[in-house]
């Protein structure tokens, strides 16, 4: 009997603490309430293909739409000087180029495109790279048949985390990288709440949630540094020329 009783105490015990470790803050608003507001009705535009760059949804930042870089500054903030023609930037040995917008928490879409014939192999092949406000890089990289650390390839953020798979098309076919991003909170200089990425590289799930344990580095894995709740976004000039379409964002509220 007191063995039973004490299991059973035991099992209480373990129910409280799972439902405690796993709540979440309460709904206020009551089931099916019809005072609970409606969310603002957004026309999702249409996907891309290979000829054609899709249409971003209605309430997107549009960064790039394949006719010119006004959206974009180099380093010193001038404007920016890579290559445009036929509906798509080129990395034009002009250095890393910025947006001129800066934002945090973000729905971001980008479309890249690899030099064909592919040329070079391992890190020297197809590199570029998305920097998430202009610290957070996803690796831009011709990975199709092409093998290189798992942490530096395609879809990878860089120096941190593998794609789960390999999605990489071959050089030539544009590519989509469509990402959700958390950026880290400071409070007081210190770090509460480190960033996190979510990344679909051509469709398929390769960065699950997953959070980064500081900035972007060659070789290390520097500590976050406490700053700006926005940036701008940020693509690389590797020497590559890798060639970039259909750019754009959506502000994530609410966090
Ligand atoms: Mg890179």
């Amino acid at each position: 009997m007191i063995k039973n009783c004490s299991s059973a105490l035991a099992t209480l015990i373990l129910i409280t603490l799972t439902q405690f470790c796993f709540s979440q803050a309460p709904i206020k608003w009551k089931i099916h309430d019809l005072n609970r507001p409606l969310p603002p009705a957004v026309d999702p535009g249409t996907a891309s293909t290979q000829d054609t760059p899709g249409h971003p949804p209605s309430d997107a930042v549009v960064l790039f739409d394949g006719k010119d870089l006004s959206h974009w500054v180099d380093k010193d903030g001038n404007p920016a000087k890579w290559k445009v023609e036929n509906g798509y930037m080129e990395v034009a040995d002009a250095g890393n180029i910025s947006s001129r917008e800066a934002f945090g928490d973000c729905q971001l879409h980008v479309e890249f495109s690899e030099p064909s014939p592919g040329k070079g192999a391992g890190q020297d092949r197809g590199n570029s790279g998305v920097f998430l406000m202009g610290l957070y890089e996803i690796q831009v990289l011709d990975s199709y048949e092409n093998k290189t650390y798992a942490d530096g390839q395609a879809s990878a953020l860089y120096g941190q985390y593998p794609p789960l798979v390999n999605a990489s098309r071959p050089p030539g076919q544009w590519q989509t990288y469509d990402v959700v991003f958390h950026r880290p909170h400071f409070k007081d200089g210190k770090l509460t709440r480190p960033a996190r990425v979510t990344v679909l590289h051509n469709g398929v799930l390769v960065q699950d949630n997953v959070e980064l344990t500081g900035p972007t580095a060659h070789g290390q894995r520097p500590a976050y540094k406490p700053g700006p709740a926005k940036l701008p976004l940020q693509l690389q000039d590797h020497g590559d020329a890798v060639r970039f379409r259909n750019i754009w964002f959506r502000e994530l509220k609410g966090e």
